[in-house]
């Protein structure tokens, strides 16, 4: 698994990036061999929509091109 497809923003159009995030190390990078404990997402980079952060990047990226559980990554003013 060393590439994946990312649709275009369902937002904006514009660029959807992988991103996994290890959280006691505050490293980023991009998708290959990972250990555990990760956080899975992409965002677009344009507009910041973005998905939910799942365990692996294959949820994430199919949560992107799904779009059904996209949402925005960052806090506008609290939504509901
Ligand atoms: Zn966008």
């Amino acid at each position: 698994m060393s590439e994946v497809k990312l649709k275009p923003c369902a937002k904006c159009g514009g660029e959807g990036k992988l991103t996994v995030e290890l959280p006691d190390k505050e490293v980023l990078m991009v998708v290959g061999e990972l250990p555990q404990d990760r956080w899975c997402y992409v965002d677009c980079q344009k507009c910041y929509y973005g998905t939910n952060i799942f365990n692996t990047p294959e949820e994430a990226v199919e949560a992107w091109n799904r779009l059904d559980e996209v949402l925005c990554v960052r806090p506008k003013n609290e939504q509901e």
